[in-house]
């Protein structure tokens, strides 16, 4: 079977495909290459061996995409590009709408003309808002403070609709909460541009002296020594929870043709937890001192993963120890990026 691969360039893409490639699947991706670089493409064909189709293009241009689908035989897409930073969105929400919601909605008209049925989606805790009570269940309600978090929340309603519209089509939505590390080998992994708005590449950047120190975001919240805490997920987990929820859609096996399932760890670890667990990692202080909360963070966000465990048979396995060793491992290896050959 061939999958389309959206944003198979980028992070959690690139690592998406190495586990659809050694799943025995043939892959497509498609990226306009707008947050991401040419050379995660090659690092992928040397971890698997196999080479990769890929498609330099915009979800934003539907007579390709209806080429592309036509051309490979795709029988399903994992749909990953977009824009994904929350306070860029303030600035320039016309370009995530444009970007995320009219870029799916083109996906889904491809799709439609192509008769390719199947998308698993990635959403994003985000759409919880505010926590009412935690661990946070797929029942919990949503609202979203910014831009970014709006369009993860009018594509999943867009999704609901078109399965509600025609029992054939089925989506996986999957809500990723806090996403970090990078494939084991340390060929791939995040690289972000600019200065990192996430706190694991943050904190990597000052282990690696590239940043004097972090800041830490607040420390008078209503939590175990006062920062915030999240759910923070290796991406090898999260990668293979889209291959189980490829397979779930795929067999018909899922209850509904359209879910909605957290991929976390169910586990919380503050800010200065993760600054600890990535001195143990590193074995280098990161220098850091308290600054003002910022503006739209919650205290506290982590997953329940019954649904997760229940639908899927899937359980984040890699801890936080791993998380921080492969993130220093790749960051090593590539202290560049991609600019340069990993050494
Ligand atoms: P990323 O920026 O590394 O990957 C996105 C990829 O999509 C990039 O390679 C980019 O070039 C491509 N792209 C963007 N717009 C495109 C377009 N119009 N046409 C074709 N390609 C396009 O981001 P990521 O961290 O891998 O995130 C992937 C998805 O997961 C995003 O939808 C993001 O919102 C979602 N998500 C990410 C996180 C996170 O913390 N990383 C958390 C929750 C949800
Ligand atoms: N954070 C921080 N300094 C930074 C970046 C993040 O203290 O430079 C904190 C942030 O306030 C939050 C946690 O780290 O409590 C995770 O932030 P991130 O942006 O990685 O994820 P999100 O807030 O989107 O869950």
């Amino acid at each position: 079977m061939t999958v389309l691969i959206t944003g198979g360039a980028g992070y959690i893409g690139s690592h998406c495909c190495v586990a659809f490639l050694q799943a025995g699947y043939d892959i497509v991706v498609v990226d306009n290459l707008s947050n991401s670089n040419r050379m995660s493409l090659e690092r992928i064909e040397a971890i698997t061996g196999q080479k990769i189709k890929c498609e330099i293009a915009d979800i934003r241009n539907q007579d390709n995409l209806e080429r592309i689908l036509k051309a490979h035989n795709c029988e399903a897409v994992v749909h990953f590009a977009g824009l994904k930073a929350v306070g860029e969105s303030t600035q320039i929400p016309l370009a995530y709408y444009e970007n995320n919601v009219v870029g799916t909605h083109t996906l889904l008209s491809a799709m439609a003309n192509s008769g390719v049925k199947q998308m698993i989606f990635s959403s994003s805790a985000t759409v919880y808002g505010e926590p009412q009570f935690l661990p946070l269940t797929e029942d919990h309600p949503t609202s979203a403070v910014n831009p970014y978090g709006r369009t993860k929340l009018m594509i999943e309603e867009m999704l609901r609709d078109v399965a509600a519209s025609d029992p054939q089509w089925r989506f996986g939505i999957l809500r990723y909460f806090n996403p970090v590390g990078a494939h084991h080998s340390g060929q791939i992994g995040e690289n972000p541009l600019g200065i990192p708005n996430n706190l694991m590449p943050f904190i990597t950047q000052v282990a690696d002296g590239r940043r004097e120190q972090l800041a830490v975001f607040g420390n008078d919240y209503e939590t175990r020594d006062g920062t915030g805490v999240r759910d923070y997920i290796h991406v090898t987990d999260l990668v293979e929870g889209h291959l189980r929820a490829h397979e779930v859609l795929a067999s018909g096996s899922a209850r509904s043709n359209c879910f909605a399932v957290n991929l976390g760890t169910g586990n919380g670890y503050s800010v200065l937890e993760m600054v600890k667990a990535f001195e143990r990692a590193s074995n280098k202080e990161i220098r850091f001192s308290f600054a003002p909360r910022r503006d739209g963070d919650v205290a506290e966000c982590y997953a329940n993963t019954e649904l997760a465990e229940e639908l899927l048979d899937w359980k984040a396995e890699r801890d936080l120890d791993a998380m921080c060793r492969d993130t220093w491992n790749w960051v090593c290896k590539n202290p560049r990026g991609y600019e340069a050959p990993s050494t």
